[in-house]
Parts: structure tokens; sequence; C-alpha cells
């Protein structure tokens, strides 16, 4: 039995996605604009026969109620509304695969062209998109802080509520285990890995200027003050080894 994509997304945030304000025809355009606008979209949608065959391998589609075919349809038309509504809710099925892309006679990427909605939707600070990556914070804030995803100490019933009574099983002596690997850099529960201070300081620079930071301000503001404080104290921290170094 299929569910709809509401109840999926429904599952991680508990609220209807749908925004109940109406959208000015200006703010939809400038929504499309974005989204047209991306170096991606020309390489990704190339026409759209309206055949189907991105929705029939479709992954997504089997289980929610979600359509690669009618998200390219509404790109191809310039479907504003349409787009914008899509962008609510039903561009967060997507798993991503690409299996659409090697596919599509047309040579689309329906998968790449979600990508690029889903990067507009966080841009204009969409409730979906916040709604969504809300319970990725965590691992953003290691990933961004530390350089890595997911640590050994996130393995716990707090980090994986969603694994339900299985979580207990995972108990072990974790500090201990991860002395016993030979890589010293492994020698961590705080993190998957050690990443140097002077790695993190060039990450930061990354996340910067490519974006992303702006970005995460936009979905979780709260968030984004932790990382920069963060930031700021390695970067000092580097500043003084740096001085060291000289002396
Ligand atoms: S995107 Fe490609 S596979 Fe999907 S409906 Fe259009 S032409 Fe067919
Ligand atoms: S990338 Fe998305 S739209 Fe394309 S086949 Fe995979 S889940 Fe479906």
């Amino acid at each position: 039995m299929s569910h709809s994509s509401t109840t999926r997304v429904q599952q991680y945030i508990g609220d209807p996605l749908t925004e109940s304000t109406p959208v000015e025809r200006e703010k939809l355009e400038e929504i499309f604009q974005d989204i047209q606008g991306d170096l991606r979209f020309d390489h990704e949608l190339n026409g759209c026969l309206n055949c189907g065959i991105c929705t029939a391998t479709c992954p997504a589609a089997h289980y929610y109620d979600f359509s690669p075919r009618e998200i390219v349809q509404l790109l191809w038309t310039e479907n504003l509304e349409g787009i914008y509504d899509a962008m609510q809710e039903k561009i967060w099925s997507c798993a991503q695969c690409y299996t659409c892309a090697a596919r599509c006679p047309f040579g689309n990427s329906p998968g790449g062209l979600i990508m690029v909605m889903r990067e507009a939707a966080i841009k204009h600070g969409m409730e979906s998109a916040k709604q969504v990556l809300r319970p990725f914070s965590r691992v953003m804030l290691k990933l961004i802080s530390t350089g890595n995803q997911l640590s050994p100490d996130m393995i716990n019933p707090e980090g994986f509520a969603d694994w339900g009574p299985n979580i207990s099983k995972v108990d072990a002596p974790l500090e201990l285990l991860r002395k016993a690997i030979p890589m010293p850099t492994l020698h961590t529960t705080k993190t998957a890995w050690e990443v140097n201070l002077k790695t993190s300081v060039e990450l930061y620079t990354i996340w910067e200027e490519t974006g992303v930071l702006n970005s995460l301000e936009t979905i979780d503001e709260n968030l984004f003050d932790v990382i920069c404080d963060i930031m700021d104290e390695k970067r000092d921290d580097y500043d003084d080894w740096l001085e060291e170094q000289d002396d």
C-alpha cells in the first residue's frame, strides 16, 4: 500500500508543510528565476515528452504520492504556482538516486532538477526546508564544526530515536574499542576521526565562500550562531598555533 508524501514528511516533523499565506506573483517569479538561472538547469532539462518513464522507474514514486514526471512538467511548462506547491512538500520525497536520469529519453535529470529546487527552497527560507532539515541539525553541527558527519558517540538513543528499541542493542565500550584501531586519528569518539586544526579552518573558509553558511543562517539561525562561535574559537586556536611556530 502506498503512503502519501504528506504522511511521510509528517512522520519527521509533525505538522503540515503547507504555508497558508498566499504568495505574491513577484515572489513566485523570483523563485523560478533562481531555479532557471542555476548553471545546472539547462543541462538537466532538455524538453519533456511527458512519457512517464522517469516515474515508472523512480523508487520514491512507488511508495509516495510523488512523480518526477510531474515535477519536470511543472518546470518545462513554467507553472509557477505548481512549482511553489511542489516545493512545499513533494520535492522532499526524492531519494536522489538518479535512476530517472539514467532512463529519460531526453537526457533530463529529474533528480538533479529537484536538487536545484531544494536549494532554492533553502535560499528562500521556505518553511518546508526548515522543517525537513530540522531533524538533521545535530548532524550539520558535527559536520560543519568538526569536518565529520557522524561520530561514534552519536550512536545512542538520543541520536537515533528512530531506531526505537534496537538502539539499546548498541552497547559497546566505545572508548576502548576506538583505541584498539591502529590509526591514531581514529582514537576518538567525539568525531569519526580527528580533523587537524588547519584542515578545520580551511573547511570553514569553504563553507563561507560557497554560501553554505548563508544557507544555514536562512534555515536555522540558532544553529548558525552556535557554529560561528565554534569557528571563531578554532580560528583563534589556529592563530595561536601559528604564532607558536614563529617563535
Ligand atoms: S523527464 Fe524524461 S522520462 Fe520523465 S516524463 Fe519527461 S521525457 Fe519522460
Ligand atoms: S532521483 Fe529522485 S526522482 Fe529520480 S528516480 Fe531517484 S528518487 Fe525518483
